[in-house]
């Protein structure tokens, strides 16, 4: 069995759609399970939405407007989503009387963007004699944790998602992005989450290979809309490409590779738009690549707490005490640097904050610089190269950029650096030339 999951883009219009039928045809032999992610842009007007009706204004009509007229261009009948704008309406209605909106609301709206383009995409493929049926993978059994918005799997989902894909009719078109917790509440596995889904059905079907579509011939050296110049890597192994996506590479989804490691299923990014396109192979082991860095990614909205603790910091089990604090609050830690009398974290996880600074306030003097970007230069084969955290630091050095914060881990696969926002671009920019150009 192979998956093919269809990003938002891949879907965006009945050209793209025309495109995704073909590819689906021509892997028909490979027993596809297709994944699909809402239609470009749907997610959004879900999400404001929601928001827009709990401040007292309740209005469906972006929504019926947009899949309406994709269904029209697909020539569908837009009564295929009727039942989906319905409950969205009622849905509307009741946030607007609450005047509040929850995690739980806000994921079981989200959801309706996937639930409405699997039926469409499922009718599609039946309209060119292939036969499919839209599942919602809620009901197939995609059961999580009730973490709304970051839901993670549980156990009994693999086999749940094994027994029911088994009995589906034709090409399984499943919905990305959601689940439901075992209250049956609806979750979402995060922005990005229908990659997620793809590999793990992957691995509850222990697929052949994954194929992540999208808008990219696979991941590139950089982001392409940071860096015109990126170029695809040709291959990543599952290490680098959970860095990568972890450290804001948007391409996939952070979790997407651990389902697969599990079993060791190569997981494949292509390119609707070029699909002829090698694109990126991400797997266990290596190609014949030389490369020592394979890409530089950055994530933005990072916040540095800084706690300067001269009495402490030497005393056995002080590192502990503080982690405990992100640990109570749930919030993660990407960048660790510690000095002699002060230790510096980064976190993206901002919500929480202002408590884990009350709690850190217990351990000495806490500071907090917000607006930063983390940037990560990746790569396994880093280690054995001589000179490149010179080269890095060189390069920003002569940029004329301020760094807040570094780490390069004992592994060496990892060099991060926290810089302020207005000047990731440069940085980027500048890394990318010295690495790659
Ligand atoms: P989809 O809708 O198919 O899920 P996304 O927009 O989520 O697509 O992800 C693809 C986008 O990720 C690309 O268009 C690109 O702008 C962005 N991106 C960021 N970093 C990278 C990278 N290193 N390689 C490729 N694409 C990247
Ligand atoms: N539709 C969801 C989002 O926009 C999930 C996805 O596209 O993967 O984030
Ligand atoms: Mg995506």
């Amino acid at each position: 069995m192979l998956v093919m999951k269809f990003g938002g883009t891949s879907l965006g219009d009945a050209e793209r759609i025309d495109t995704v039928v073909s590819l689906v045809r021509q892997r028909l032999a490979q027993r596809p399970v297709v994944v699909c992610s809402a239609h470009a842009g749907v997610t959004d007007l879900l999400l404001a939405g929601a928001h827009a009706a709990a401040a007292g204004r309740p209005d469906l009509s972006p929504i019926r407007d947009r899949e309406t007229a994709l269904l029209r261009a697909l020539k569908l009948s837009p009564k295929l989503v009727d039942g989906d704008l319905e409950r969205l309406d009622q849905m509307f209605r009741g946030l607007a009387l609450l005047g509040e909106l929850t995690p739980r609301s806000l994921d079981q709206v989200a959801a309706f963007g996937e639930r409405m383009s699997v039926k469409a995409i499922a009718a599609v493929l039946r309209r060119r004699r292939i036969p499919a049926t839209a599942v919602d993978a809620d009901e197939a059994g995609l059961v999580t944790d009730g973490r709304f918005g970051r839901a993670t799997p549980l156990p009994a989902a693999y086999p749940n998602l094994k027994r029911a894909i088994a009995k589906v009719k034709g090409v399984p078109v499943v919905t990305g992005f959601l689940g439901r917790d075992v209250d049956g509440n609806v979750t979402t596995l995060g922005r990005s989450g229908s990659d997620y889904t793809a590999t793990i059905l992957g691995r509850a079907l222990s697929a052949t290979e994954v194929e992540i579509w999208t808008d990219v011939s696979g991941v590139l050296t950089a982001d392409p809309r940071i860096v015109p110049k990126a170029v695809p890597v040709e291959h990543l192994t599952y290490a680098e490409a959970s860095e990568l996506a972890y450290y804001g590479a948007k391409v996939i989804h952070p979790a997407t590779i651990q389902p697969a490691v599990e079993k060791g299923i190569p997981v494949r990014i292509l390119n609707t738009l070029d699909p002829a396109a090698l694109g990126t192979v991400i797997r266990p082991g290596r190609g014949r690549r030389t490369q020592r860095v394979t890409s530089i990614a950055s994530k933005r909205g990072i916040h540095l707490i800084n706690i300067l603790s001269g009495r402490m910091l030497g005393q056995s089990g002080f590192m502990a005490k503080v982690f405990d604090v992100f640990k109570v609050h749930d919030v993660a830690v990407d960048l660790i640097a510690t000095s002699e009398v002060s230790i510096t974290v980064s976190v993206d996880d901002t919500q929480d904050l202002p408590k884990v600074v009350k709690d850190l306030k217990a351990f000495g003097k806490v500071s907090v610089t917000a607006d930063a970007t983390l940037v990560a230069v990746i790569g396994e084969r880093m280690k054995q190269a001589s000179g490149l955290a010179g080269q890095v630091f060189n390069a920003i050095g002569e940029a004329g950029v301020p760094v807040l914060a570094i780490s390069y881990g004992a592994t060496k696969t990892n060099l991060q650096l926290v810089v302020p926002s207005s000047q990731e671009r440069t940085v980027v920019r500048a890394l990318h030339a010295v690495l790659f150009e």
